[in-house]
Formats: C-alpha cells, structure tokens, sequence
C-alpha cells in the first residue's frame, strides 16, 4: 500500500502529488501571530496543524527550513489599511501605558510559552517584521519600478486593477471575481481615501505625527503595509519560489491573495507552490467570539475555570482532540468532545505503555496476523500521506490497540506473528505519538507519581473508610467496600503492617 504524499493546494483546489522544488527539501512558511493580545485556541489549532505537517515532513525523511513570522507592525485595527486606523500594536501599547517593542514581546513570550505547552517544535527561522524593514522598503521600489504601485502624499498603493490587466494572477487563491473587483466604483472609497480604486491596497504608510512605530523611507517616514511583510521575508528566507505557505483560511482574503500580487508585481514569480490552509476553531457550534461571550482561553480550558466546561482538560488532552479532527474541516469545541477526547487519549497512551513493556510470545511465523497487522501499519502511513489526515491514522492505531489489548488480555495469541512484525507495532506507535503527533506522556502525574502510586494512595483511603466503618460498627458500610472490591478482583489482607491490597 505504497503511497506518495498528496496534499491539497488551495491554490489549484485539488490533491496534489507533493513534489518539493529541490528533490529532499521543503521549504515551508506559516504566516504567524500578531503579537498584540495573547494567543488564543483557535491560533493553537492552526500552529499545532502546522507543527504536525513539519513534524511529519521531517519523519518522511525532508530537511524542512520552516519558516514562521511574528507579526510586530502593520496589522491595523480591523484589518484595515486607512491612513486613520491605529496600528493593534500601538494601540495596546497606548492602553497599557508601555512600549510598543515591551507589547510585542510580552505577547511573543506568552506564544512561544503556548507552543511549549503544546508540545510544538520552534520553527527554523521566525522573522519579525520590525526586523526586516530594509526588505520591505526594497520590495514597495521593486513593485513601483514594475509599474505596479503609485505613491500619493508619502504613501504607497499596490495597483490592484493596473495588476489584474496586465497578470493573469490576481483572485485566483481566493476566488475572488476579477470582474466585480473591476466593476467597483470609485464612489465606494472614503471621501479622503489616496487610493485610486477600492481594490487597491497600502504597502507604505506614511505615520501620522503620534504613530509611534515608524521608520524612514524614500516616501515618508512610516512603516510597511501588514501584507509586504510576508512576501519580504518568505522571499528572502525561501526563495521567489518555494514550497508550501500556510495559514488559516480566514487569511486568504486579502492577506494571502495580496501577498501573491505583491511577489508576481515585484519579481514576477508568485512564492508558493502549494498553498494549505486551515479550517477554523468553533464552540458550540459557532465562531469564538470575545463580544458573545463565547470565548475560552487555554489556561481556562486547562483549569477548568470556564461556564463551557466541566472540568479542566490537560494540555495533550486538547491536543489530541484537536488531531481528531482533520485540518481542513471546522472544529467544534464542546464539553462532550472533550471528555471522549480524554478518554481516547488515555487509551492510546496505556495501550503504548503496555506495548512498550510487553514480550513478544509468537511463534515466529508469519501467518494471517502478520499481515493483518502489517497492513495495518502501512495504513497509518498512508492516512498521513493522503493530506495529513490525522484522525484517519489515529482510527488505525486505535484498530491497533484492540489488538495490543487483545495480546494483554489472553484473548488473542502472537500466532502467526513474526518478531520483526511485532518490532515494527512498537516502533511505529513510538514514532507516530512522540516523533509526529507529539503526545507528551501525561498518565505520568506530576510529582514523580505514576498511576500506580496514584491508585495506591486511593486504595490506602478505602481500607482506612473500611477501618473507621468497622470501628463504627456500620457494618453496611463496611461490606459495601468489601463487596465492591470483591467484584473489581481487589483482595485485602491483613497483616502486623495493618491492611494491604492486591489483585486476585
Ligand atoms: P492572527 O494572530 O490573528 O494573525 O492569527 C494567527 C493565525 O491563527 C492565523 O493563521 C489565523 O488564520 C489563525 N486563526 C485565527 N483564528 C482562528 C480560529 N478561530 N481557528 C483556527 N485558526 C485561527
Ligand atoms: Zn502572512
């Protein structure tokens, strides 16, 4: 069941054989946080998405440069590129009374921390945009050279409708039409908009007198449009052309779509070959959304301390219920999800704990077993190569632990199972939870404990319940406990040390 990597190009809206420019390589970009608030779920699933794809890249035996960016300048307050709207940096920064620099690292910090907690791998290379000023200013002479971009009182405009008559490169990601673009009027701008038509977008702004990030430039002093940014550094870092850009799906428009105008318009090459884009994070059904209420933080979600949940879900936990989903299909997040995911979670790690430690009993023979679990294994890998389909592969392991739970329980034998066959089950589930899923081991409790000295603490507070029952006298108590034990095969007896326990 040999199978080559096939991904979905957002670009072509079709599965693709994935064929990296350079035979062995991947060059990879991920448009990442603006760093003005703290991270929230929805931004974890689209970096653990990613982290994933990298993670399994590299397992496919790709050296990947993965390059993510902080977005620290540019992005204005609603997304919008009007000489009057602040900068969602600046503004934080205004409210909490600190340097713009101390809001971009301080949210920076809390991000990366994130990821940590997530388990996720640091990128190669994470540009910020304050960094790459020089690159910006080079690629706005580039676009203006080409004749692609005007400037209007220190100011710059990409010439979306000049672009779109000239290169047959615009709308095509995200299938915007070409013609209703065109058929805009002019009347739809602001009465004190510069720009010429309502398509066309800022990639210089001159700062007003109390913008407090700004750089000079051969236009003004001011600073660059937040869409340049990603086409400077992916083109410096990966190349004209490279591989993969990835983001969210809400970033297709206009971010991802500006970006190739502004890579076609300055080096008449378009960056990314396959463009992957993820689905978004819902709850309850609907957008997470700060103004209704629906909204939960991570370190909610992990505590508990939230009206939308229960109890508190472990960091792998949430991992795993992200995984369960595939990246491209929206993710609701509910209560119920969560409790199955815990339990599938749990599950998966026990039944890999006891892999790990378990002796191979088989008669070295290769018989049906083998190649039922073999075909198995084939499978997982096939799932992955079919678009990272995580919840597909995760299905198979799980078809897996029935078996490794079988072996455990008596009811199935090693029979017609070969050594290298069982050696390839352990080194398999190894590989995909550690190496590409990333699950960290949290049946290990904090503190050193394992299950056991868990369970062990608790059965040390049933016999003293019992002890102090039998004291009482409350004999009803007192048989409960034995009778509930005697059914779970837990045996009590009573020695000089006091009451100890053990399974039949
Ligand atoms: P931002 O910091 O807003 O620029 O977003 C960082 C990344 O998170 C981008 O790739 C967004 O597309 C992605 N993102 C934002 N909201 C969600 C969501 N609700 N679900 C999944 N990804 C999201
Ligand atoms: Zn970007």
């Amino acid at each position: 069941m040999a199978s080559e990597l096939t991904l979905y190009n957002s670009l072509t809206r079709e599965k693709e054989v994935f064929k990296p420019l350079t035979e062995g390589r991947v060059g990879m970009y991920v448009c990442g946080p603006t760093v003005y608030s703290d991270v929230h779920l929805g931004n974890c699933r689209t970096f653990v998405s990613f982290d994933v794809i990298y993670r399994y890249l590299m397992h496919q035996g790709f050296q990947v440069r993965y390059v993510r960016n902080i977005t620290d300048v540019g992005h204005l307050e609603g997304d919008s590129d009007d000489v009057d709207a602040e900068d969602k940096i600046s503004k934080k920064a205004r409210l909490e009374a600190l340097e713009p620099m101390e809001i971009a690292q301080k949210y920076a910090n809390g991000f990366h921390d994130m990821m940590r907690v997530f388990n996720t791998l640091r990128p190669s290379i994470e540009p910020r945009a304050t960094g790459h000023i020089p690159e910006q200013i080079k690629m706005v002479q580039d676009i203006i050279d080409n004749g692609f971009a005007y400037e209007v009182n220190g100011s710059v405009y990409f010439d979306t409708l000049k672009f779109i008559e000239q290169k047959d490169a615009y709308g095509k990601l995200s299938g915007r039409k070409v013609d209703e673009l065109m058929a805009e009027s002019r009347d739809d701008l602001k009465n004190q908009s510069e720009k010429k038509h309502p398509a066309d977008f800022a990639i210089w702004m001159k700062a007003a007198p109390s913008h407090l990030m700004r750089w000079s430039s051969p236009w003004s002093d001011g600073f660059p449009g937040w869409h340049l940014e990603c086409s400077a550094m992916s083109t410096k870092y990966l190349g004209e052309t490279f591989d993969i850009h990835g983001g969210g799906n809400d970033l297709k428009f206009p971010h991802h779509e500006n970006e190739i105008a502004q890579n076609v318009g300055s080096c008449n090459h378009a960056g990314a070959r396959y463009w992957l884009h993820t689905n978004m994070l819902l709850m309850n059904g609907r957008k997470m959304s700060k103004s209704d209420g629906n909204t939960i933080t991570p370190t909610q979600l992990f505590t508990g301390d939230s009206p939308h949940v229960s109890k508190g879900y472990s960091p792998m936990v949430v991992k795993f219920f992200m995984l369960q989903s595939h990246y491209r299909s929206t993710l609701d997040l509910t209560n119920e999800a969560l409790a199955a995911a815990e339990k599938g979670y749990r599950r998966l790690m026990e039944a890999n704990q006891v892999l790990q430690e378990m002796r191979f009993t088989g008669n070295h023979q290769s018989g049906a077993l083998d190649q039922d679990i073999n075909g198995l294994l084939d499978r997982v890998t096939y799932e992955m190569n079919d678009d990272f389909n995580t919840p597909k592969a995760l299905a198979v392991l799980f078809e897996l632990v029935t078996k490794i739970n079988s072996f455990k329980g008596g009811q199935l034998t090693m029979e017609g199972l070969t050594p290298s066959t069982f050696q390839r089950l352990q080194e398999t589930f190894t590989v995909f939870i550690q190496d590409v899923f990333a699950l960290e081991n949290e049946l290990v409790s904090a503190g050193g404990n394992d299950e056991f000295e868990v369970l062990d603490g608790v059965m040390k507070m049933v016999i003293e319940l019992r002890a102090q029952a039998r004291a009482n006298k409350d004999w009803g108590t007192a048989d409960k406990i034995r009778d509930t034990l005697n059914e779970l095969k837990v045996v009590l007896k009573d020695g000089k040390e006091g009451t100890s326990w053990g399974v039949e």
